[in-house]
């Protein structure tokens, strides 16, 4: 059909509505297709589209889905999915070396990705991201796997790349990789390549390439402090700061979670740790008891609303044992975050590993929108708790000198905060 209006759509109750390019269509008549659809016993429905904006069009719709993505199997064992891994499954041979494409670290100004393919001095081959073994994902075993399989009775969604193209070489997708330096070029690499929504700019301002990683893996050094954040939800999220570097980033899930995440603190014999207290505050009190009897601080720390200020203070005064709280904008607090990342001043672990992949994916889900009020935030409700340990850890990290937090000292709340005068928040 050829919709320009919602007068068209209501003109036909429908049974089944195949609607391609979904991206380009207005939502309101996107909304008013479903609605034909009441009527039927059937209520077929089938919306394909590139993708663009995060949380937008079909990526909206797709969240709702079982979320089905194309896994591919090496030799190895190791299971990837291709266009979540990119670049790291990207081996590229120019003359003189064969690096990942993640680690190319873009070509000199003499010497740019044009002229490389023009001379024919670059080639591209797809690898495994875990073992590097070379594979051709048109002969490669795949199968499909939900990230979602619950809400498969609601719904299938499938992603698709160009990754696996047979139109498209591997050297074709480098040198487009390569290529894309401006924002709008990067957005548009995302989108058509990989399939994937993105964003840039303000409104998505992660950006994989933007950060800066650590070569291997940094040990903790008790020489310097450490300090960790966790995101409390039915998996505990932690992550742990070394300023300048992330030297841990983890989840624990089960029964044992409180305990396992107990024995890990320990073990980095962190400096202090931000706990999010909700929703199971008592727990996370527990855990901030048990740590003090180890000399390690422990603060419960609260996302006010955007409007409001910052403040410290204890809570559980009157039952003898006060507890540490800080209370911070959630929005001063992810933004801080995000400008630590982005100037550089936060060194991620090595790219490669399955664990920074992880964080990196959560910091894509800092999606800023504007409120009812038309006040900027940060988008709620997706996937972001690696990210949100992050904040937690850094926002330790930055009240560590004038929290004195080197001191145990739960007296009077006012000997423990120093002097306004001397509130120098601490450089990451
Ligand atoms: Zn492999």
């Amino acid at each position: 059909m050829g919709l320009q209006t919602e007068a068209d759509v209501r003109s036909f109750p429908l049974d089944a509505i195949f609607v391609d390019e979904v991206e380009t269509l207005n939502p309101q008549l996107t909304e008013a297709l479903q609605e034909r659809l009441y009527h039927s016993h059937l209520k077929w429905q089938r919306w394909f589209s590139q993708p663009t904006a995060v949380g937008f069009g079909i990526d909206e719709k797709f969240q709702l889905t079982d979320q089905r993505h194309q896994v591919f199997k090496c030799k190895c064992g190791g299971e990837f999915v291709m266009e979540e891994s990119f670049p790291s499954c990207v081996l590229v041979d120019a003359p003189g070396r064969r690096v990942l494409l993640s680690e190319w670290h873009g070509t000199p100004p003499s010497d740019p990705a044009s002229d490389l393919q023009a001379q024919g001095r670059i080639t591209a081959h797809y690898c495994c991201p875990k073992c590097h073994h070379s594979f051709n994902p048109l002969e490669a075993t795949w199968r499909w796997a939900a990230k979602y399989p619950s809400r498969s009775a609601t719904g299938h969604g499938y992603q698709l790349t160009q990754l696996y193209s047979p139109t498209l070489t591997a050297t074709d997708v480098a040198l487009m990789y390569l290529r894309a330096q401006s924002p709008r070029a990067v957005e548009r690499f995302y989108n058509s390549v990989l399939g994937l929504p993105y964003l840039g700019g303000d409104r998505q301002p992660i950006h994989p390439d933007k950060l800066a990683y650590a070569e291997q893996l940094v040990a903790r050094n008790t020489e310097v402090a450490c300090y960790v954040g966790v995101d409390v939800g039915d998996t505990l999220h932690m992550v742990a700061l070394q300023p300048p570097h992330v030297i841990a980033i983890e989840q624990f899930r089960g029964s044992n979670k409180w305990r396992e995440l107990f024995n890990r603190i320990l073990a980095l014999r962190a400096t202090a740790v931000a706990i999010n207290a909700m929703p199971y505050k008592d727990s996370a009190k527990d855990i901030i008891k048990q740590l003090k009897q180890h000399n390690i601080y422990g603060v419960l720390i609260y996302d006010a609303s955007d409007a409001a200020k910052s403040s410290v203070g204890y809570e559980d005064e009157g039952f003898g044992e006060p507890i540490r709280r800080i209370v911070y904008p959630r929005v001063d607090m992810m933004d801080g975050t995000v400008n630590a990342l982005l100037r550089n001043e936060i060194i991620l672990p090595p790219r490669r590993s399955e664990q920074t992949e992880q964080l990196v994916k959560h910091l894509l889900n800092y999606i800023t929108e504007v409120d009812e009020q038309g006040n900027r935030t940060y988008a709620r409700g997706r996937e972001d708790h690696l990210g949100r340990a992050l904040d937690y850890a850094r926002t330790i990290a930055q009240y560590a000198l004038p929290l004195r937090l080197a001191h145990i000292d739960y007296g009077n709340p006012q000997n423990w905060l120093v002097p306004e005068t001397a509130h120098k928040p601490t450089p990451l």
